[in-house]
């Protein structure tokens, strides 16, 4: 048996649900001091799950500590840069080796189809690993040209310190990546906080990230809902905030984290537009639009959520989406052949609806869906994928982040006049143009004004891809070289040469 998979199987045997209830904290595995717990539910069935322990103010002292001590300890302070890629690199390994457990855990808590948990959030977080464990021995500073003949100047890219990490129910295993990969490869320590409504692959990642042999401290994980993440957000031994979520939240942790003038990212809502023009080939685009919107039940930061298609090819868009959607196979993430899972969550469930009940009250018309789903999906919360029309601009399902598996679709005439709607949004995270015309292409993606624009396609989230929003969608980036930006400062050390 080779080394990673004596780790692997060592792993497995504590792979239970069960012993998931736990806080971790320099090193060890705390059960809640304070005995406070809340349920994780699945979303399939409304059953419980588990009971997950709610950290409170002491046991985030403690976290906080614990992630301080590691960053300043020869264990991860004095590792060398090819140590850390090293230890990312076979974290990487142990998530591979671990994908269909993973991806099983996933599903159950998240509700995502088992393909898309194994596929696109398992393997996309050790993608990410992989991505920065490359980077580790490529942090370089500069030597910059200053007027000083008695004097040079170099500069370092140093890690920020202990990051906060909060992450949404959405993508947990792979937004916990997004954030861990980047911040560890620079030097960083971690308190990692997951959504109240998905912990479990979390908590499963550090005992996992225990067995790739990151010392002690380096990453804490701490369960709870809001209440944990403000103590977070507002602990003056945290020296950044790295938070996807809700563009309100992202605007409470602003006002948070100023008493110690936190290092804030944000990566927040989104309303990505899908402009359909006159000569798209609606045979290739329709599908990849579809499967854009019912991914992860739609969702997805960057799912497409107000859809602009040139009069002339309105209706034949219509007809073939509404065909698409009245054939998916909907049901539980584990079932096998499912296409999409239910929402995560009856609160979300609600949401969804609302916005869905508000149009149609309003006078927009459901082609297809315009509800929850019933009979044997009725305990979970399953939201039939819907398209509607009649939409105006002025209501909310054009204007508000949906997060769901719903098509407002609206008309335009003229390129000057689409692209003027498009951009009249709070939210400035990605849009989605289709066109035969090159020309066109680049045209209208040089003018949406979003932090990601796709000509003919939806996919583009790779390791090596920035991403994030412009205005209410967020500050900074995530991925790629710029997320190194993200949890590193600059110095610089002046050497006198006379
Ligand atoms: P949310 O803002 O309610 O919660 C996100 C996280 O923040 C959770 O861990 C939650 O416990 C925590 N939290 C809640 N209140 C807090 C507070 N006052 N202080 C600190 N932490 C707090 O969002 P959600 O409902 O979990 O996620 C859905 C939202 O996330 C959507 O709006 C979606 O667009 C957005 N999102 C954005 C991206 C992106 O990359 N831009 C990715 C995924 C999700």
């Amino acid at each position: 048996m080779d080394l990673l998979e004596e780790l692997g199987a060592k792993s497995q045997q504590r792979a239970n649900i069960g012993g998931l209830n736990r806080h971790h904290i320099g090193g060890q595995w705390v059960e809640s001091a304070s005995g406070a717990v809340f349920t994780a539910i699945n979303p399939a069935t409304g059953e419980r799950i588990a009971d997950l322990a709610e950290a409170n103010a002491a046991e985030i002292d403690a976290a906080v500590d614990a992630a301080r001590t590691a960053l300043e300890s020869p264990a991860w302070g004095g590792m060398l840069p090819n140590q850390r890629g090293e230890l990312l690199w076979r974290l990487a390994d142990l998530i591979d080796f671990h994908r269909d457990e993973l991806a099983r855990l996933e599903s159950l808590d998240q509700g995502q189809p088992v393909g898309i948990a194994a596929n696109m959030s398992a393997a996309g977080a050790a993608a990410h690993f992989r991505y920065y464990a490359g980077w580790t021995t490529k942090l370089d500073g500069r030597v910059p040209s200053v007027s000083r003949a008695d004097a040079m100047l170099y500069t370092q890219r140093i890690p920020v310190g202990v990051c906060g990490l909060i992450t949404p129910w959405n993508f947990p295993l792979l937004i916990a990546a997004w954030k861990l990969a980047p911040a560890l490869a620079t030097g960083n320590t971690v308190v990692l906080k997951p959504a109240e409504q998905t912990s479990l692959t979390t908590l499963r990642l550090m005992e996992i990230m225990e067995d790739a042999g990151f010392p002690r401290g380096v990453v804490n994980v701490v369960t709870g809902g809001g209440s944990t993440g403000r103590l977070m957000v507002e602990h003056p031994g945290i020296d950044k905030v790295s938070f996807t979520g809700s563009t309100a939240v992202g605007r409470s942790i602003v006002r948070g984290a100023a008493g110690n003038l936190k290092r804030v990212s944000l990566e927040l809502g989104g309303k990505a537009a899908s402009i359909v023009c006159q000569d798209a080939d609606l045979e290739k685009s329709v599908p990849k639009n579809i499967a854009n919107v019912t991914n992860n039940s739609g969702q997805v930061c960057g799912a497409l959520s107000r859809f602009y298609v040139h009069e002339s090819r309105y209706e034949e868009f219509v007809e073939r989406s509404a065909a698409i959607l009245g054939g998916l196979k909907i049901g539980p993430g584990l079932a096998a052949g499912t296409q999409m899972g239910p929402l995560n969550s009856e609160e979300h469930l609600n949401r969804v609806d609302s916005l869905v009940a508000g149009a149609l009250d309003a006078g927009a018309q459901a082609v297809v869906g315009g509800g929850r789903l019933g009979g044997s999906l009725a305990a979970g919360s399953f939201y039939a994928p819907t398209l509607l029309t009649g939409v105006e601009e002025s209501m909310d399902v054009a204007r508000e982040e949906i997060f769901g598996p719903v098509m407002p679709v609206m008309t335009y005439s003229d390129e000057e006049e689409v692209l003027a709607r498009v951009n009249d949004s709070e939210y400035g995270l990605s849009a989605s143009v289709w066109t035969e015309n090159l020309g066109r292409g680049h045209r209208m993606a040089q003018r949406i004004s979003a932090g990601a624009v796709r000509v003919n396609t939806v996919s583009g989230l790779d390791p090596a891809a920035p991403w994030g929003g412009l205005r209410s969608s967020g500050w900074g980036r995530e991925m790629g070289e710029e997320a190194l930006e993200a949890y590193t400062e600059v110095k610089a050390t002046w050497i006198g040469l006379d």
